[in-house]
Parts: structure tokens; sequence; C-alpha cells
């Protein structure tokens, strides 16, 4: 990834951390920022500069660590080391939280956030899973601070349960050697290859996510997938026919026989609208007010009637193409 300039807060020098990003991105200008959450200089831009604001790395320390109950995949989503991505999923739904000012966001106090973490999985008598990666994509994340590197043998070794994370990117090489112990939950996010391509701007490609699945089950971890989210184009039925074809046919049996599936229906809203039509004029449009409701607070959903029956069709294409395959939930 090219950044253009860095932002952050001066207090991050004093972290192992800050340094080395110091050092990496010598060669940009660097300004400094009170607080990663209020830079006026970023609120003050108009949505047409959404795509280029996607170059701006922003570096500081998180400072609010609450964990949230989950009763989906995890137990809690954990607060952790990022917020924001380079991608610009026209859909993504950290933009529902931070509005155009979702670019990737670096915090460099992980050595707290672990103990917090290792901790926390301690105090209870069953074992826990923990999402750390709802904020951000910790794959790509990973390319420039290679985080995973130091938090999964350190959960492996130290911590008690699982952690978990999902990802669009493909760069996991780096983690197929690490001591994971199968306590990390890999999952992979998966679409049809149209909606990536002109949907899930910035990210991997359909085939390369399906080899790092494929990778990693082969390492050892425990993969998962996700459908998500489902975006009801024109012809979606033949577009997700083709995506479960897909999966039949690259998918290795190991990662078929171990698999969960979660399929996320797609939340739009009103903020993606504004960024999106000023940002990317001649994107693909994903509000469709024939087949969407309101949903509270400025976003929209699909209509029961027809969400019902796109819920059935896709069960029974995992049914017909992935039996092994477990749904843990349809959203
Ligand atoms: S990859 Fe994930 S975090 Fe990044 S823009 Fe897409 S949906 Fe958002």
């Amino acid at each position: 990834m090219k950044f253009t300039s860095v932002y952050y807060e001066p207090n991050i020098l004093n972290y192992h951390l800050g340094q080395k990003l110091y050092n990496d991105y010598s060669d940009l200008p660097w300004y400094k920022i009170d607080n990663h959450n209020r830079i006026e200089e970023m609120t003050n831009k108009s949505n047409k500069e959404f795509a280029n604001m996607k170059r701006y790395l922003i570096i500081g320390t998180r400072k609010t660590h609450k964990y949230v109950i989950n009763h989906k995949i995890s137990d809690y989503l954990v607060p952790f080391t990022s917020s924001g991505c380079t991608a610009m999923c026209l859909y993504c739904y950290l933009v529902c939280n931070y509005n155009k000012c979702s670019y990737l966001r670096l915090f460099v106090n992980r050595e707290y956030m672990l103990d917090k973490l290792i901790n926390t999985s301690y105090k209870y008598e069953r074992q826990l899973t923990f999402e750390i990666g709802s904020n951000s994509d910790l794959i790509l994340e990973n390319t420039i601070t290679q985080n995973l590197l130091y938090v999964i043998p350190e959960f492996a070794n130290n911590g008690n349960g699982f952690i978990t994370f999902p990802t669009k990117f493909d760069m996991v090489e780096p983690l197929l050697t690490l001591d994971h112990k199968g306590k990390t939950i890999f999952r992979m996010s998966v679409n049809p290859k149209n909606i990536i391509r002109k949907i899930e701007l910035g990210t991997s490609s359909l085939e390369k996510r399906i080899v790092a699945a494929n990778n990693m089950c082969e390492a050892g971890y425990p993969v998962g997938i996700l459908i998500a989210p489902v975006i009801l184009l024109d012809n979606w039925q033949k577009q997700y026919e083709e995506l479960f074809d897909f999966l039949a046919d690259s998918l290795t049996d190991k990662v078929k026989k171990q698999l969960s599936i979660e399929v996320i229906f797609m939340t739009y809203s009103y903020i993606h609208r504004a960024i999106n039509n000023d940002a990317f004029p001649n994107a693909l449009e994903l509000y469709n007010p024939e087949m969407m409701t309101g949903r509270g607070r400025g976003k929209y959903c699909y209509r029961e009637n027809i969400r019902i029956p796109a819920e059935s069709f896709i069960r029974n294409q995992i049914k017909q193409k992935l039996p092994q395959a477990k749904i843990i939930y349809i959203s």
C-alpha cells in the first residue's frame, strides 16, 4: 500500500511499534495530531476526497478498551490494534461509524491490548472466543505492522480459548508457519467475482482468497467462510450460484470437512449513499428502493419478501454444494 502522508500522535514514538513505523515510512511527510479521533483537517474534507483520504496513515494509541458482548461467531468483540482500512468496499460497515474518516488507523499500544485479552480469557470457566478483527482487516494491517506474527503465537502460548478475525485479503504467507495451536480461527469473506471487482474496491480477488483459505487450513488453522455481505443485484441468483460452484470446486476437502459458514445480508445507509455518489459517481448503485426498507438511523436492509426467499436460496446452495459445512448464522 502506498501512503501519501502520516498523521501521528507524538507519544507513539515511545512505543517499539511507533519507532518501527517511523523508520519504515521516514520518506513520507509526518504531521502531528492531538488525537486520532478528531483530526479537523480530515472532517473538513469533502466526500469527493474519500479515495485520497484512504491513502493517509493515522497512528495513535487506543484509549478505550471496552469489550462488547457478541452472540454470533464470538463471545466478545475486542477493540484491537487498528480501525479502518485502505480498501474501499462501497458498503463498508466502518463507514457507518467513521463516515469518510474510515482510513487506516494503527494503534501502537499492542502490548497493553494483548495483555488485557490474555487476562480476560482466564476470567470465565468455559473457553471463550474473542473477535479481534471487527474494526479493521487484520491481514491487511499485518502487512504494515506484522502484529499478527506477535499476537497469534502469544495468544497460543499464554491465552485461553480462541481468537478470530475475518478478512478479504490473501496475504497469509507469513502466518503459515506460526505456532498457533489451533487457537486462531481464520475466516475468509467471499462474494461473487463481479461484486468483488465492482464493489469491494482494493481487496484481493476471489481466487486468491480461496488459495489463502486452503493454505491456512493446511497449516492447521480452523477455517470459516463468510458470505458477506449478500448483495442482491439484478442477476443475483446466477452470481451466487457461480460463487458456490467455485467454492465447491476450489476449496480443498480438508477445508470442506471442518467448514463453518456465516451469511450476512447487506445493510446500506444514507452515509454510504452520500459518500459513494460523490466519490464514485460511476460505481454501481447499491440502494434499491423497491427491494430495501428503512432499518432505523438512516440504514436500509432488504425487505422481508425479498430477503426470505433469498435466504432459502443461499441455504439450498450450501446444502447442495457444501453439504458438510455448518451454517453458524444467517443475519
Ligand atoms: S475490506 Fe473490510 S474493512 Fe476494508 S473497506 Fe472492505 S469491508 Fe471495510
